[in-house]
């Protein structure tokens, strides 16, 4: 099973992917981690990628696709994949959507993490006490990464919506419910329609 989970910063992605990942014997890709990962290591790239994630704004295509392109077909490969943060803008799906056309590997379902704004700023504050995430704790960031959504990811429901791909869950639902929502809804998409 091939899998893109879309959602506004805290809307639950990094807690809902492994769920569905695990379910549906697929890997969680998480866009973030990976590209957080890079920035651990002393490199020019780990340098630049840092700029932009301590801003809330979206790391440039070409960076983006160096640093995920590989996880994501190794993934698809085995058992699936979990997008969680990817992508994030129509041009990034229009260009994903291309490449893995060519590779065999388009994406089966796209689930929607849908909450509120006010519930994602209150969930940030108690992520960045808990994690520590430098992105979480200025309230300058969060309402940037928020436009960012808003301007650059909430596009992407209609393109796939528009393909017939589109699940949308509660997310502001404790996180049982959200996963037992998502599930159902996949597992009910998969299932050949009665006669
Ligand atoms: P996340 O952990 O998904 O909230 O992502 C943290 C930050 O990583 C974002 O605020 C962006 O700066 C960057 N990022 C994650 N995914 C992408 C992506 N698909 N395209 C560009 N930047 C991204």
């Amino acid at each position: 099973m091939r899998i893109i989970l879309l959602g506004a910063p805290g809307s639950g992605k990094g807690t809902q992917g492994p769920v569905l990942a695990k379910h549906f014997g697929a890997t969680h890709v998480s866009a973030g981690e990976l590209l957080r990962a890079q920035m651990t290591e002393s490199t020019e790239l780990g340098r630049l990628i840092g700029e932009y994630v301590r801003a809330g704004e979206l790391v440039p295509d070409e960076i983006v696709f160096e640093v995920l392109w590989e996880p994501i077909t190794s993934a698809a490969a085995g058992g699936g994949y979990v997008l969680d943060g990817f992508p994030r803008s129509l041009h990034q799906a229009e260009l994903a959507f291309e490449r893995a056309l060519l590779a065999g590997v388009t994406a089966d379902a796209v689930v929607y993490l849908a909450v509120p704004d006010d519930a994602v700023r209150q969930r940030l504050v108690s992520r960045a006490a808990r994690e520590g995430r430098s992105d979480d704790l200025d309230p300058g960031v969060t309402e940037r990464r928020l436009r960012v959504f808003h301007s650059e990811t909430e596009p992407l429901l209609d393109f796939y919506r528009n393909r017939g791909l589109l699940v949308t869950a509660d997310a502001s639902a404790p996180p049982d419910d959200v996963s037992a929502a998502m599930i159902a809804a996949l597992d009910g998409r998969s299932r050949p329609s009665a006669p």
